[in-house]
């Protein structure tokens, strides 16, 4: 474990604005728990979070102190009151990755409309509209880089309209599986990924599936990077074709 020099640490630009524009995004009440940092902490009011969970590791540790500043750095108060409960890390890789993943989806379920705080689990998840957002080059860990698409998963509230953009990992958590490998085209044709069983049955009864490239084989339009490579069948459209 590398010991930096973590008063020396400061947060840069980028991630002092994706803080403020994250953090402010976060109804009063929810939560926020970066992935794999082993800290979870609490909106308390507009402009206060409260550290709520920490785990007992050395890293979790560094990462409370950084997020710290990137929070004060974004013009939040961040408080560690006597009520932080204290996480014991898990044993085994595999114990870890269950526990992270069913902490993130329990955390998925707090999420709330940041216009009325109507639950985000409660949105009608299977009209998401995905939004291409830009190219990005990324640095890897062994200093290549490679480009990425950017894309958001675009949901209604059912209750005051407001349209959230949501991360297309947080939309998986949220909605699960089935409806994350789903896509729509601009004509309302939904296309939809098949698992082993249901291309077995497919096959068997002798139809062929669709194997899913970056564009559309309909309009080609962008399809976002997820369902890349994947076995589609056409669902009937749910909304009629509106035309001009
Ligand atoms: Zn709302």
């Amino acid at each position: 474990m590398s010991e930096e020099n973590n008063d020396e640490w400061k947060p840069d630009d980028e991630s002092i604005e994706w803080a403020k524009e994250h953090l402010s995004q976060i109804a009063v009440g929810g939560i926020w728990s970066p992935e794999g940092s082993g800290v979870t902490y609490y909106k308390q009011s507009e402009d206060t979070y409260a550290l709520m969970k920490l785990m007992e590791h050395p890293s979790a540790l560094e990462h409370h102190r950084k997020m710290t500043k990137m929070m004060e750095a974004a013009d939040y108060t961040v408080l560690e009151g006597d009520g932080v409960e204290y996480v014991q890390p898990p044993l085994n890789a595999e114990d870890a990755a269950n526990k992270e993943h069913m902490h993130r989806q329990e955390m998925a379920q707090t999420w709330a409309c940041s216009g009325c705080d109507f639950p985000l689990a409660n949105f009608e998840l299977e009209n998401r509209i995905d939004i291409f957002i830009e190219d990005k080059e990324i640095l890897l860990s062994n200093g290549d880089t490679q480009n990425v698409e950017i894309w958001a998963c675009e949901i209604t509230c059912p209750k005051c309209d407001k349209k959230i953009n949501t991360d297309p990992d947080d939309y998986h958590l949220l909605a699960g599986d089935d409806l994350f490998m789903r896509w729509t085209n601009s004509e309302h044709t939904r296309f939809m990924a098949l698992n082993r069983s249901m291309l077995r049955e497919l096959v068997d009864a002798g139809g062929s599936p669709i194997v899913i490239g970056s564009f559309c084989p309909d309009t080609n339009e962008k399809i976002p990077p997820w369902m890349w490579g994947v076995c589609v069948v056409r669902l009937e459209a749910r909304t009629p074709k509106k035309r001009a």
